[in-house]
């Protein structure tokens, strides 16, 4: 459950007062409400307010938030160090990611990584709900896991759904305490939004699959120890038969790590190459020309986390630099305000929505492709309406001011909304087939061999 105004709130004490009358169970909604200081939002009735204050989320909320306040400081702004993820130093991106490690090892080491993950793997058992409360209450501290995040959900998805018992008792516990990380090895310059015409190919040698081609777009490949890898094992297969998953280790001999230097600065990305990679026959995920089905549970992973994420409270956040500027009382600037902020309120509605179907265990009434689109829509906003308030301070500072850095960043890294966890158009076209069901773009090499459509020589 979601306080009125609490998210991102740092009078931690009103907090706590709310959380009190929570967890004894006894008080409506509306002084709860009151305790933090903020009037109830209208259509939200008091019979609803009482019936989402359990015991359980309470007493839930309150040990998430005892753990939260012995090991991290409430989150103060854009200069606290897990609001910038951006940096263009490989030093000070090595200490950033080495930050970020450690914050996931001290969750785990105090029971509260992968919370519904099973004991066995080091998860706690527990439901969706309390991960999502988890969520909600470590958003407010000045912390993060950073990339271990997405490398933790999209491993977790493919070893939990298609791993055998032995890779689930091998690899699923140090990916979720941070001690292995892992990569997507997916993408390759002619297989992005097509990623089933990928051609890095696998061929079986005795007990080894020897694997060669090139991967691009490999998100960490520099602090991977492993690669979630989808390799062509089948040419003479349709497109998506032929395709075998592996769990490839990021050290082995053929494996070579070129980085990527984007318009930030920073080289969050690299190429791959694979040069006659030999991976062991029992490192397949799920069956062997079965990657296809292992790729999608990663994919469908991918893109339910990056619709659901949030680092900072960005309406707080633009208020202030619309303040600090005396910029509110310019209509420009007011109007703007005002769209953004009703796409914001929109994307949090839908947040919620899906949170409580979680809480419910129904099953989610919002397409993850909408939570996507909707997501990197309001991020590509965010960062124009930022640099519409700073003016020129957005490029020219003398780094004092934690302000103009951040948000030109967050303008120049835009694209890793609209591109990354796939396009807004083919999230687009996801929409338009399943949600609105329309007619399907038309597939005419479905059937066809994967290799009959290649160029010859490749
Ligand atoms: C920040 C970031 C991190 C990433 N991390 C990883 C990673 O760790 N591992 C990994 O494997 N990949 C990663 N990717 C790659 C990402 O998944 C791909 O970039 C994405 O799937 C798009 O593929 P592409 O770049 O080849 O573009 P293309 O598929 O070549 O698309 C080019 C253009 O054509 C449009 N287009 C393509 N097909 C259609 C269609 N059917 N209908 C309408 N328009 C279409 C696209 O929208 C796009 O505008 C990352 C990307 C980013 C930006």
């Amino acid at each position: 459950m979601v306080l009125a105004g609490t998210r991102g709130s740092t009078d931690a004490p009103a907090y706590r007062a709310a959380l009190d009358l929570l967890a004894s169970g006894r008080y409506p909604f509306a002084d709860i409400a009151r305790a933090v200081g903020r009037r109830i939002p209208h259509g939200r009735s008091r019979a609803e307010g009482r019936s989402r204050m359990s015991n359980a989320e309470g007493e839930w909320r309150a040990e998430v938030v005892a753990f939260l306040d012995g090991n991290a400081r409430l989150r103060t702004g854009l200069g606290d160090w897990s609001a910038t993820s951006v940096h263009d130093d490989p030093a000070e991106e090595h200490e950033y990611f080495e930050r970020c490690r450690a914050w996931q090892q001290t969750v785990f080491d105090h029971g509260f990584a992968g919370i519904t993950w099973s004991p066995e793997y080091g998860g706690r058992g527990g439901q969706s709900w309390q991960q999502a409360i988890y969520r909600e209450e470590e958003s407010r501290y000045d912390v993060t896991s950073g990339f271990l995040t997405s490398t933790i959900a999209l491993a977790g998805a493919a070893l939990h759904g298609h791993g055998t018992e032995d890779q689930q008792e091998r690899y699923l516990r140090p990916l979720l305490r941070g001690d292995e990380v892992w990569c997507q090895l997916f993408s390759e310059p002619d297989a992005g939004s097509d990623l089933a015409n990928l051609g890095t190919r696998a061929t079986l040698d005795g007990d080894q699959w020897v694997v060669t081609g090139q991967k691009v777009w490999t998100s960490g490949a520099q602090h991977a120890d492993l690669g979630i890898l989808l390799a062509r094992s089948d040419p003479d297969a349709p497109k998506h038969r032929g395709i075998t998953c592996f769990a490839c280790p990021m050290q082995s001999p053929g494996i070579e790590i070129r980085p990527l230097r984007q318009i930030t600065g920073s080289a969050h990305f690299n190429e791959v190459f694979l040069s006659e990679v030999r991976i062991p026959a029992d490192a397949v995920i799920g069956e062997v020309h079965g990657g296809w089905t292992v790729g999608r549970a990663v994919l469908a992973a991918e893109s339910a986390m990056i619709g659901g994420s949030t680092r900072f409270d960005p309406v707080v956040e633009l208020l202030r630099v619309a303040r600090a500027r005396d910029r509110t009382s310019d209509p420009r600037v007011r109007q703007a305000m005002a769209t953004y902020v009703a796409r914001e309120r929109i994307l949090g509605i839908l947040r919620e929505r899906l949170r409580r179907d979680i809480r419910c265990g129904a099953r989610p009434s919002v397409d993850g492709s909408v939570m996507k689109l909707l997501w990197s829509q309001a991020r590509t906003a965010r960062g124009e309406l930022a640099v519409m308030l700073l003016g020129a301070d957005a490029l020219a500072d003398d780094g004092t001011d934690p302000d103009p850095r951040f948000w030109r960043v967050e303008l120049l890294s835009r694209y890793w909304g609209s591109i990354g966890g796939g396009t807004d158009e083919v999230h687009k076209n996801h929409v338009a087939e399943r949600v609105l069901g329309l007619p399907r773009e038309p597939r005419i090499d479905l059937d066809q061999p994967w290799s009959t459509g290649r160029p010859i020589g490749a």
